[in-house]
């Protein structure tokens, strides 16, 4: 079962506030961007404008905020009844 497959598992509800931001500002002076290669879900990518981050998709496994050394990512768990579902079974 590859990645794709195994996203199609979850399922997100999405909020209008997201629970992770990014100040790109710091991503621009970043030559590493861990982000790019920890993401499970691929929730950052790099476009012509730089980096990009998309809420919703996002698994909450943390792994984003733990590689991130230059504090660009404010992160906190969705609020309640928000985020992501897991399908057990
Ligand atoms: S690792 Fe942090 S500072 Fe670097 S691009 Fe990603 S979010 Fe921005
Ligand atoms: S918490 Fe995990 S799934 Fe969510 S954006 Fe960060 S690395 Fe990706």
């Amino acid at each position: 079962m590859d990645i794709l497959e195994k996203l199609m598992r979850v399922y997100f509800i999405s909020d209008e506030r997201p629970h992770i931001t990014v100040n790109k500002s710091i991503c621009q002076s970043c030559s590493s961007k861990e982000c790019l290669y920890v993401c499970p879900a691929q929730r950052y990518t790099m476009e012509a404008e730089g980096i990009q981050f998309v809420a919703d998709g996002c698994l909450e496994c943390g792994a984003c905020r733990i590689s991130c050394k230059s504090g660009a990512i404010t992160w906190n768990y969705p609020r309640g009844g928000f985020g992501v579902r897991f399908r057990l079974g």
